[in-house]
């Protein structure tokens, strides 16, 4: 093991969406900064897809607006499609009042990551090491001790003012400061297929929830030329025989695609989980995005709740780092942050339950009220409110629990 201990006023453990979103707010304010990331390459897997109108307002924050936007789809419209075939209900596809951006734009995550990673060329102040895994030792009154190692059995400790936990929701850390990630997982399965389109499909050109009862599902046109499906794996089902090649060909007919249209290009089955962690600072580290919560695909939040993450917790550091507050001001990041994740995770879960109504007779019933429903003026906007519009920031280092305005300095 190498004797020189590096001494940062950041680490950053985890160079997934988080973890660069962090990377790039720290290199703005000029934090000494180490990322610190297991793969050598980007994930070149397609996960999430969308960003909502905050994300992107983090995004412009971050200096790289036109750089990740060259690569996605602005102002897509998010269909709930009723037993019938045709939608029930739709976002719209307009920028909202409070950010100008559109609720839902889409993304493809390892292009994302990339405009992410380049942005860190900015910054001579952050340092990046792929192909380590970093492991907490210890923290005391002065910072925190990592230990570094790679798969040649290299092996270095480094020291850090601070640690931004942001290793994915199996994070190693959380788990080795003993933080409880309590919350549930959901039984069904789901399975993915990410296909190459080859021609036009000539279909509506809209994110669609097939709600239907008998097996529910998401149709999605990608940035990159790349085309979604999404499909419940129902109770008796294996999903490892429905992702055979040859079903997945039967699945895609039933859709109208024919392998003259596309080339499957990744196919793979997952479930959802609702689970955050009990603390989202302990001492000196801080659990961001997955390493903090994690919730059900539903709302597109899992990438545009890290990317809140890291806009509300790099600044607060950096006041820290500085000595310009004191560290009291961090524990501000889980009391505003984590109001507006409950939020968007009943958010999530809510669709969910839309999407995945069951009965045949409540999905007509559930068609017919949300046709009925947003025919009257202002229900549509209530709705809206209810389920699009931002959650007001709850009480933290810009407002007290009376409503007043505090601001915790040194
Ligand atoms: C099928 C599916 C659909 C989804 N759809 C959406 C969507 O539409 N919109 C949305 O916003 N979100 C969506 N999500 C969720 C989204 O993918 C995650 O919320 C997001 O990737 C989390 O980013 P992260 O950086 O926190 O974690 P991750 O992306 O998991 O990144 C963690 C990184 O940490 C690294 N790491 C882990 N441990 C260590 C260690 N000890 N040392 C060093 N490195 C380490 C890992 O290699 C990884 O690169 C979806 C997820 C799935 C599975």
């Amino acid at each position: 093991m190498s004797s020189e201990i590096s001494v940062y006023d950041v680490v950053i453990v985890g160079f997934g969406p988080s973890g660069a979103a962090a990377a790039n707010a720290a290199g703005g304010l000029g934090l000494h900064t180490l990322v610190i990331e297991r793969d050598l390459a980007i994930f070149e897997r397609q996960r999430a897809i969308a960003l909502d109108d905050e994300a992107l307002r983090v995004i412009r924050g971050l200096g790289l607006y036109d750089e990740v936007t060259a690569h996605m789809h602005l102002g897509v419209t998010a269909r709930f499609v009723g037993l019938d075939g045709k939608p029930f209900l739709a976002t719209p596809a307009e920028p909202t009042a409070y950010t100008g951006h559109s609720l839902t734009n889409f993304f493809h995550q390892p292009s994302l990551e990339r405009a992410l990673r380049d942005g860190l060329k900015r910054y001579a102040a952050v340092e990046i090491k792929a192909g380590w895994t970093a492991q907490f030792v210890d923290q005391d009154s002065d910072g925190v001790t990592l230990r570094l190692g790679n798969d040649d059995g290299d092996r270095r400790d480094v020291r850090a003012q601070y640690v931004l936990a942001c290793d994915g929701g199996s994070s190693s850390l959380r788990k080795q400061l003993g933080v409880a990630f309590a919350g549930t997982s959901y039984a069904e399965q789901w399975i993915d297929v990410q296909a190459l389109v080859k021609r036009p499909l000539h279909r509506d050109p809209h994110f669609d929830f097939v709600c239907s009862p008998d097996r529910p599902g998401v149709r999605c046109p990608c940035p990159g030329g790349y085309y979604r499906w999404e499909w419940r794996v129902n109770p008796g089902e294996d999903a490892e025989a429905m992702l055979d090649e040859d079903n997945v060909w039967k699945l895609l007919a039933e859709e109208g695609v024919t392998p003259d249209d596309v080339d499957i290009a990744r196919t793979w089955s997952y479930t959802f989980h609702v689970r955050k962690a009990q603390q989202w600072r302990v001492g000196r580290v801080l659990l961001l995005g997955d390493a903090a919560h994690v919730m059900p695909p539903f709302a597109g939040q899992g990438i545009s709740g890290a990317f809140r993450d890291a806009a509300n917790v790099v600044w607060k550091l950096e006041a820290v780092v500085r000595g310009r507050a004191s560290d009291d001001l961090l524990d501000t990041y889980q009391t505003e942050r984590e109001p507006h994740h409950d939020a968007m995770t009943h958010r999530a879960v809510t669709f969910g339950r839309i999407v995945m109504t069951s009965n045949h007779t409540i999905a007509r019933l559930r068609d017919r009220a949300f046709r009925a429903a947003t025919k009257i003026p202002g229900v549509m906007a209530a709705l809206l409110r209810r389920f699009g519009a931002p959650t007001p920031l709850g009480p933290g280092c810009l407002r007290a629990r009376d409503g007043g305005t505090h601001w915790s300095d040194t």
